[in-house]
C-alpha cells in the first residue's frame, strides 16, 4: 500500500511496495523483525508490517549498523533506512511481491525490543489455544489471523457500501437497555443510580429497529453486537456480531432479494468460493424437513430422504408398523459407493442414527436377488421392490431407515446424511450451497417447560390466512419467517413483523404473556404501534458465521479478534473477575458467602477456569 507521508520519521514506504523500478531510491521502512538469517557475513532481516514483507540486508563494512543488527531478534520493532537494490540473479523470491529487491540498510533504529514470544509468529504451527487467546495481540500478528481480520473488514465494508447505495441509514442503538428476548438469558448490569434495578444488554436490537421504522427511517442497518448468556457451544460466543437491518413498506420477497444480492456480491467479489446456484433456491420449512430432515439443509449433495411410511406399515416388521401406527413415520436414504459394510461399520452408522434419538437403524443392501438384511425376510419381494423404488436405490446401494416420531426420524437421518457427506466427500468445500428456508411454524411446543414458544421471536407476523388459527390451533400457524442457510449452517434469520398492537397482544396471549405483563415488558412497542406504525420486516445476518464459512473455520473464535473461551472467559483481560467491596457497596449488592466462607466472586471459585 503506498504511504502518503514521505516525511514520516519511521517510514516512507510500506513493506509490500518496493519493486525493481525503485532500485536506487533511498527509503525508510518500519515494522517487526519477522525472520533473521546470518549468511556469509551478511545479516538478512525479513521486515514485516501489516501489508507485507521486505528483505533488508546489513553489510559488515557498515560497522555500527551491522553490530546493532546483530542484536536483532524476532518481533523487535525497528525502523531502517537504506537503498533499494535489485537482488542478485538467482536470489529473487517469486513468492514475495517485493521478492525482486532488497534494502541495503545504512541506518537502523531499534524502536522497541521484544521478549521471546510465547509462540512463533513467523510460522503457522499448531499452538495451544489458551496461550493464543492469552496473548491474542501476538496471535493476531500471525499471517493467517491477520488475513481473516482483514477479510472481515472487507466483508463489513461491503455490507455498509451495499446498503448505503440502497438508501439504508446506519443507526446505533443502546447497549445498556431493557431486555429484548431472543430466547436466551440476558446479561444484566446493576444500575448504581437505581439500587436493585438492572439494565439488560441487548440480545439483539430487535425492538429498537422496529421503533426506528415507527420513527420513519424506512431503511435501517447496524453492525450490531448481540449479547446472549447461553451455554456455550462450538459456534457460539457470549457476544456476536450481526448485520441488523429493517425496512418499512416492504415485502418478504424484497428482503430476500436484497440479502441475496448482498451475499452474492460478498462471495463473488471477496472470495474464491463459488455459489452453487443463483438465484438461491427457496424451500418451505416443510419441504426442507421432508427432503433433508433439517431446516438448515446442506444442498450441495443428494441423499435426500424418502417417506416410505405406507409400504413400511404394510410389512411384517413390527418396528415399522408400530411407528406409523403411533403417528410417526418411516423414512430412509439410499447411499451408493459404500461397498460391503462390516458389522462394526454398521454399528458405527447405527450410533450416528441413535445420537439423533433413533432407537435403531434398519439397513438393507440391494443385491441382484433382493434385499440383504437381518430383517429382509419380514418383507415380501414386492414390498422390497417398493422400498427400493421409493428410494431410487440401485444394485450395490445401501438403504437406511429410521422409524419413530417425526422429529426423531428427521434428526437421525439428517445426521446420517451429513455423516455420509463427510465420509464419502460428497460436498465440494469451495462451493457455497445457499438456500432460503421460509414458512416456518410461528410457534413450537417446548416439551421441557410444557408451553408454547415463538419459533423465532414474538414480533413475527403470522401468515394472513392463518390468523384465525391463532385462537383455535396456534401450533398450526405459519409465520412470515425466513432463514438464509448455507452448507448446513444458518446464516441469517428474519421475518415480517406485526405492526398492529392488538395482533401483537394476541400473539403474546398465545405464549402466555397477558396484557399486564405485556404492558410492563413491551409497553413501548405496543404504544408505538398505535401511532401509524408502517408494515415492516427485516433480518439479521450473522457476521461471524459468514466469516467462518468464507474462511473454512469450524470455530467461531478463529474469526473474531478478541473472542472468549468456550467457558465464556476472556483469557487476555482475565474477565470476568471479582470486584472490590467498595464497588459492591456502591452498587448496593451483597454477595452470598460460599460454603468455605469465600465470597461468591472469589477468583478461586471461578467456574470453568482453564477449561477450554
Ligand atoms: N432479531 C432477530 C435475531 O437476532 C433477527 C431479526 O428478526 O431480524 O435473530
Amino acid at each position: 500500500m503506498p504511504l502518503q507521508d514521505k516525511s514520516n520519521p519511521y517510514r516512507t514506504h510500506s513493506t509490500d511496495e518496493l519493486r525493481k523500478d525503485n532500485a536506487g531510491e533511498e527509503v525508510r521502512l518500519a515494522g517487526w523483525v519477522h525472520r533473521r538469517r546470518d549468511h556469509g557475513g551478511l545479516i538478512f532481516i525479513d521486515l514485516r508490517d501489516r501489508w507485507g514483507i521486505t528483505q533488508v540486508t546489513f553489510h559488515p563494512e557498515r560497522g555500527g549498523v551491522f553490530s546493532s543488527a546483530e542484536r536483532l531478534r524476532p518481533e523487535w520493532s525497528i525502523s531502517v533506512e537504506g537503498e533499494v537494490v535489485r537482488r542478485p540473479e538467482g536470489n529473487e523470491n517469486p513468492d514475495l511481491p517485493t521478492g525482486a529487491i532488497e534494502v541495503e540498510a545504512t541506518r537502523l533504529e531499534i524502536l522497541n525490543p521484544s521478549e521471546t514470544p510465547p509462540f512463533e509468529i513467523e510460522r503457522d504451527r499448531p499452538v495451544d489455544e489458551t496461550l493464543r487467546l492469552k496473548y491474542r495481540y501476538l496471535d493476531l500478528r500471525r499471517e493467517r489471523m491477520r488475513d481473516k481480520i482483514l477479510l472481515r473488514h472487507r466483508v463489513v465494508k461491503h455490507m455498509r457500501d451495499y446498503l448505503d447505495d440502497r438508501g439504508f441509514v446506519e443507526i446505533e442503538t443502546p447497549i445498556l437497555t431493557a431486555s429484548t428476548p431472543e430466547g436466551a438469558r440476558d446479561y444484566l448490569v446493576p444500575a448504581r443510580l437505581y439500587p436493585g434495578q438492572f439494565y439488560a444488554l441487548p440480545q439483539s436490537p430487535q425492538q429498537f429497529k422496529q421503533l426506528l421504522m415507527v420513527a420513519g427511517f424506512e431503511r435501517y442497518f447496524q453492525i450490531a453486537r448481540a449479547l446472549r448468556d447461553e451455554d456455550q457451544r462450538g459456534d457460539r460466543q457470549p457476544e456476536h456480531t450481526q448485520l441488523d437491518l429493517e425496512m418499512s413498506y416492504t415485502t418478504q420477497d424484497e428482503v430476500l432479494e436484497l440479502v441475496e444480492g448482498l451475499y452474492t456480491g460478498i462471495v463473488e467479489r471477496l472470495t474464491q468460493k463459488r455459489l452453487l446456484t443463483k438465484p438461491f433456491p427457496r424451500l418451505t420449512y416443510t419441504e426442507a424437513m421432508n427432503r433433508f430432515g433439517t431446516d438448515k439443509p446442506d444442498i450441495r449433495f443428494g441423499l435426500e430422504l424418502s417417506d416410505v411410511s405406507q409400504p413400511a406399515a404394510d410389512s411384517e416388521f413390527k418396528v415399522f408398523e408400530g411407528a406409523v401406527a403411533s403417528g410417526g413415520s418411516v423414512r430412509g436414504i439410499a447411499v451408493g459407493g459404500l461397498g460391503d459394510l462390516t458389522r462394526r461399520e454398521l454399528d458405527e452408522l447405527t450410533a450416528v442414527a441413535t445420537s439423533g434419538g433413533a432407537k435403531g437403524l434398519a439397513h438393507f443392501q440391494v443385491q441382484p436377488d433382493g434385499l440383504k438384511s437381518p430383517v429382509a425376510k419380514l418383507f415380501s419381494r414386492a414390498e422390497q421392490d417398493t422400498l427400493r423404488a421409493a428410494l431410487g436405490a440401485e444394485e450395490g446401494d445401501w438403504m437406511f431407515f429410521v422409524a419413530d416420531k417425526n422429529p426423531v426420524v428427521f434428526e437421525s437421518l439428517s445426521r446420517l446424511r451429513l455423516h455420509f457427506r463427510d465420509r464419502l466427500g460428497l460436498a465440494d468445500p469451495d462451493v457455497l450451497g445457499m438456500s432460503w428456508v421460509t414458512d416456518f411454524p410461528l410457534f413450537e411446543w417446548n416439551e421441557d417447560e410444557g408451553c408454547i414458544e415463538p419459533m423465532h421471536h414474538m414480533f413475527t407476523m403470522p401468515r394472513e390466512e392463518d390468523l384465525p388459527l391463532l385462537d383455535s390451533d396456534p401450533l398450526q400457524v405459519i409465520g412470515q419467517l425466513y432463514d438464509l442457510v448455507a452448507n448446513g449452517t444458518e446464516l441469517a434469520s428474519g421475518s415480517m413483523r406485526i405492526h398492529n398492537p392488538d395482533l401483537q397482544q394476541k400473539v403474546f396471549d398465545v405464549i402466555g404473556i397477558g396484557p399486564e405483563e405485556a404492558h410492563n415488558r413491551f409497553g413501548t412497542i405496543l404504544t408505538a404501534f398505535r401511532y401509524g406504525a408502517p408494515p415492516h420486516g427485516g433480518i439479521a445476518p450473522g457476521v461471524d458465521r459468514l466469516l467462518m464459512l468464507l474462511t473454512d473455520e469450524p470455530n467461531i473464535r478463529e474469526v473474531m479478534a478478541f473472542p472468549k473461551t468456550q467457558a465464556a472467559r476472556d483469557e487476555m483481560m482475565d474477565a470476568p473477575g471479582p470486584i472490590s467491596d467498595e464497588q459492591l457497596k456502591e452498587l448496593n449488592i451483597s454477595l452470598r458467602r460460599g460454603p468455605g466462607g469465600e465470597r461468591g466472586s472469589d477468583p478461586a471459585a471461578r467456574p470453568g477456569e482453564g477449561n477450554n
